[in-house]
Order: C-alpha cells, then sequence, then structure tokens
C-alpha cells in the first residue's frame, strides 16, 4: 500500500471512531410499537450500537438531561445513552420468570464510570453482594418525595444514613445482577415500594409478570407446574415514575407533586389525584363508537373514541388529550366478560377494564349497544387517578 493510501486510511478509522462517540451521528431506526424496546407512552428509534432515544424532542431533553447530571456529560454511545426504557415489555415466553415492564431506566456505562447523585438526600439503603447478584443504593431525596435506586454498581462510595449532594459520586457502574454493565435507575414515590426493592420488582429492578411453583392441578389431577400471577404494567406504573421527573424541572416537587407521605406504607395504594374531567368536546364522537361515564367525574362523557379506535379522546389535565390505543385483549360477547386495553399519549399511560354488564338478546333488532362496567387508571408523571364509570358501545 502507497503511503498516502495509508494515510486516507488512517483518517477513515479516525472519522469512524469518532462518529461512535456521539449520539448524533449514528443511523437511528424506528423501532416498531409493542416489542422490545419500546414503550406504551413514547415512540422510540434505536441506534445501529443498540442505543435508543424518543422521537419526542422534549422527552429526549429530559433523558439527556438526566444522562449527563449522573455521568457528568452529555450521553454518548459509550456512556450515559439508554438501553432499556422506562415501561418496557420485556415479556418473553421463553423467560422463566415472564418478565414484563421495565420500572426504570438502563444507561449503558463501562464498569468502573464515575456515577453522581442526580438529587440531594440521604443514603436510605444500600446493599453490595456480587457473590449474590445483589447492587442496590437507595437516596431519598431531601424533601422527602422519591426514592432514587441505583442498581448494579460495582463500588459504592456511600454508607446507608449518609448524606449525599447533587453531583456527589456516589458509585461506579457494574454488572453485578446483570448481563452487562450498565446503570439501573428506578424513582419511587416515598412510601410506594420497600426501599431495598422488595416487593413488586423482588430485587431485581422490574416486575415479574408471573413466576411459577409446583402444585397440584385440578384440572389434570397431577402435580405440575402452575404459574402464580405477578405484576402488572398499572403496578409498575402505581410503584414508580419515569426517572426523567428529576429532570422535568419538578426535581423539587410541589405540595401536589408530593405524595400523601407513610400512609401508604403498605406498598400498594396508589397516589390519587385528580387528572381527568369530563371532555371538553363532548361531540367529537357522535356517530358509532365508545363513550363513558362516571358521576364522580363529572356530568358528561368522560371518554370517547370512534369505533376504527382512530380519535380516541379523555380530558386530562384540563385538556381534551388524543390517546392512541396500545394493546386490547378480550373478546367481550357475553354479560361479565372483560376487555383489557391500553392507551397512552406521552408521558401518559391510560388503562382500562370493561366488563359487559348488558348484551344486546339476539331476537331484538332494535337493541344496537353492549354495556360495561369499566375501571379506568390513568397515570401522568407520578400522579394516579382510579375511576369506575358506565361505558357503551354501539352506533
Ligand atoms: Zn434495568
Amino acid at each position: 500500500m502507497k503511503p498516502v493510501l495509508v494515510f486516507i486510511s488512517v483518517c477513515l478509522l479516525a472519522i469512524a471512531a469518532a462518529g461512535a462517540f456521539t449520539l448524533g451521528q449514528q443511523k437511528w431506526t424506528p423501532v416498531p410499537p409493542g416489542g422490545p424496546d419500546s414503550s406504551p407512552d413514547y415512540s422510540w428509534e434505536k441506534s445501529d450500537s443498540g442505543c435508543l432515544r424518543p422521537t419526542d424532542q422534549t422527552y429526549r431533553a429530559r433523558l439527556d438531561a438526566l444522562g449527563a447530571l449522573l455521568f457528568g456529560a452529555a450521553p454518548s454511545e459509550i456512556t450515559g445513552c439508554v438501553t432499556t426504557v422506562y415501561l418496557e415489555n420485556k415479556y418473553s415466553n421463553n423467560s422463566p420468570y415472564n418478565i414484563q415492564n421495565h420500572a426504570g431506566l438502563d444507561l449503558r456505562a463501562k464498569i468502573g464510570t464515575p456515577v453522581y447523585s442526580p438529587v440531594s438526600g440521604t443514603v436510605i439503603w444500600q446493599e453490595l453482594n456480587p457473590s449474590k447478584e445483589t447492587s442496590t443504593l437507595t437516596i431519598e431525596t431531601s424533601d422527602r418525595a422519591y426514592n432514587v435506586v441505583f442498581i448494579h454498581c460495582s463500588v459504592h462510595t456511600k454508607a446507608i444514613r449518609d448524606p449525599v449532594r447533587k453531583g456527589e459520586l456516589i458509585c461506579r457502574t457494574g454488572d453485578v445482577g446483570a448481563a452487562a454493565a450498565h446503570l439501573h435507575i428506578e424513582v419511587k414515590p416515598v412510601g410506594k415500594d420497600a426501599p431495598n426493592l422488595k416487593g413488586m420488582s423482588g430485587g431485581r429492578g422490574v416486575c415479574l409478570k408471573s413466576s411459577f411453583t409446583n402444585g397440584w392441578d385440578e384440572t389434570t389431577q397431577a402435580y405440575t407446574r402452575l404459574t402464580k400471577p405477578g405484576c402488572s404494567l398499572a403496578d409498575v406504573m402505581a410503584n414508580t415514575v419515569d426517572p426523567t421527573i428529576l429532570t422535568s424541572g419538578a426535581s423539587t416537587p410541589s405540595s401536589t407533586d408530593r405524595p400523601q407521605g407513610p400512609a401508604s406504607a403498605s406498598g400498594t395504594r396508589a397516589r390519587q389525584e385528580a387528572l381527568v374531567a369530563p371532555l371538553k368536546n363532548q361531540e367529537a364522537n357522535l356517530g358509532c363508537g365508545w363513550i363513558v361515564s362516571a358521576p364522580t367525574i363529572g356530568e358528561g362523557n368522560v371518554f370517547s373514541s370512534d369505533l376504527e379506535d382512530s380519535l380516541i379522546l379523555m380530558n386530562i389535565e384540563g385538556k381534551d388529550i388524543r390517546l392512541t390505543l396500545k394493546s386490547s385483549t378480550g373478546t367481550p360477547a357475553k354479560v361479565g366478560d372483560t376487555l383489557r386495553r391500553t392507551f397512552a399519549a406521552p408521558g401518559i399511560v391510560v388503562t382500562a377494564i370493561f366488563k359487559v354488564s348488558e348484551v344486546c338478546l339476539p331476537d331484538n333488532e332494535e337493541c344496537e349497544v353492549t354495556r360495561f362496567k369499566v375501571v379506568f387508571d390513568v397515570y401522568k408523571g407520578g400522579a394516579h387517578q382510579r375511576f369506575t364509570g358506565t361505558a357503551m358501545t354501539g352506533c
């Protein structure tokens, strides 16, 4: 090879290497919704090297700000980029635990990368035992609003009861309890779950859709492997909030943002807030479709949708929000049948369980509607509202 060619090759290598250090120069491919690397509330893109970024620019800025707080520099393909998103459905039939719905954010980082606290507060839990695959450090924010949990670190630099200032070194990343080195950060409103992550996330930082136990199966009259139901998307959303809440301008939450303290120490009761109001536009879906009324919310419909699920509306925090249908399970045909649906908009997840209360009898030609009792759970930021209503679908 002539010297000039060698020089050009070296230059190309240098350019390729430089490209790998910034998020902007990668090729980004849209992530199909509903599958791996997706979440119900945002749409995502994936880079060649496996980094994820949301298409929503506001949310992307919040993620970048969080990465910068944690690692002291803007996220790159090497350090700080997102590798597993909040609420990602990690369900797999092949997994022994059918892991479902990631309760935090995974950020890429080589073993030993310094992690700086994104909040001021106090260390209320830390445990580091690589032989047991255990590494958890939990900081309660100084306003006592949130427990911020850091998992997989190889070194902890703080002990239980140590005060922590925002920007202080708290740990160095590792792969304790993980297949590849990364930082898992999870944010729980105080009182939602034990600080050591026992309970909902079982110390894994994820929600188990189901687990297995050996027991007697009445149907087959044999000892067999039985499935124990685990937690759901709603459970994850009731016990955690999107970690970017720490950089959304709400790092010092207002009193209305704050959870109601130790009264909910059972860890199962979600913080109730008035998020939903009757629709401003009561006439959006006047043709065939769905309408829901809920007397505890107010007069008029609180939800409406056309039959094609292309215009789904709910008034959340004073605005009619257009929701997207993310999942639908069940084929309600007779009284008592249920239909479970998940809807979302950026930063918002709504789950609904419709239970059939009235169907048309086969010989009643005037009847065109099916009626349901419905339970809605609406999540936005750290807030959650549950309410019941009556739903009607038809023409
Ligand atoms: Zn994780």
